[in-house]
């Protein structure tokens, strides 16, 4: 069985994560959507509520049999030894991705020289979109409908306690 390990901060789950994840469950058996549960990473979101949304978007695009969510703390490679899972999952939007992404599977090839990463890219109408784009049009109460899945926007809402539109 085939399986990939879709590592990222999740905080929150946009449109564009969305988009990736269900690419990589039409290409691979079982994709592990994990949620770096780091503390210095400062997250906005609890680890709860990530898990949270992230659920909800499993169950509405039915893909419980495919898709699980889980999390770690610590290094990638570390938790992809303990999964003895040697595929990683990320996405490429811009070229700034393609820098990070460059240095940090060169990095994590040293530690773990099996380490595979697929990049997949989101449809041209989430290149765009970030989880930090989201958190700033929130927090000043801007629409953010078109970005999210609806069933997350009321646990975004709730998290800047703003109840506009
Ligand atoms: P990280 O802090 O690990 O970058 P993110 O949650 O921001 O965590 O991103 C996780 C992964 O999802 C990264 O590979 C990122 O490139 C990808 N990603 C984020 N937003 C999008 C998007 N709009 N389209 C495609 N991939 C995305």
């Amino acid at each position: 069985m085939r399986k990939i390990i879709y590592p990222g901060s999740f905080d929150p789950p946009t449109n564009g994560h969305v988009d990736l994840i269900l690419r990589a469950s039409k290409i691979f058996d079982f994709v592990i959507v994990a949620i770096l549960n780091n503390p210095n990473k400062n997250a906005l979101f609890s680890l709860e509520e990530r898990i949270e949304m992230l659920q909800e978007i499993i169950k509405k695009n039915n893909l419980k049999n495919k898709v699980e969510i889980d999390n770690f703390n610590g290094l990638l490679v570390d938790y992809l030894k303990l999964k003895k899972c040697n595929l990683v999952l990320r996405g490429l939007r811009v070229m700034s991705d393609f820098e990070y992404e460059f240095q940090m599977i060169l990095t994590n090839r040293k530690m773990f020289p099996e380490i595979e990463t697929i990049y997949l890219m989101p449809d041209i109408k989430w290149i765009y979109l970030s989880s930090s784009l989201i958190k700033e049009i929130a927090s000043f109460g801007g629409d953010i409908s078109e970005f999210v899945p609806k069933e997350i926007i009321p646990l975004v809402r709730r998290k800047f306690n703003n109840t506009k539109k």
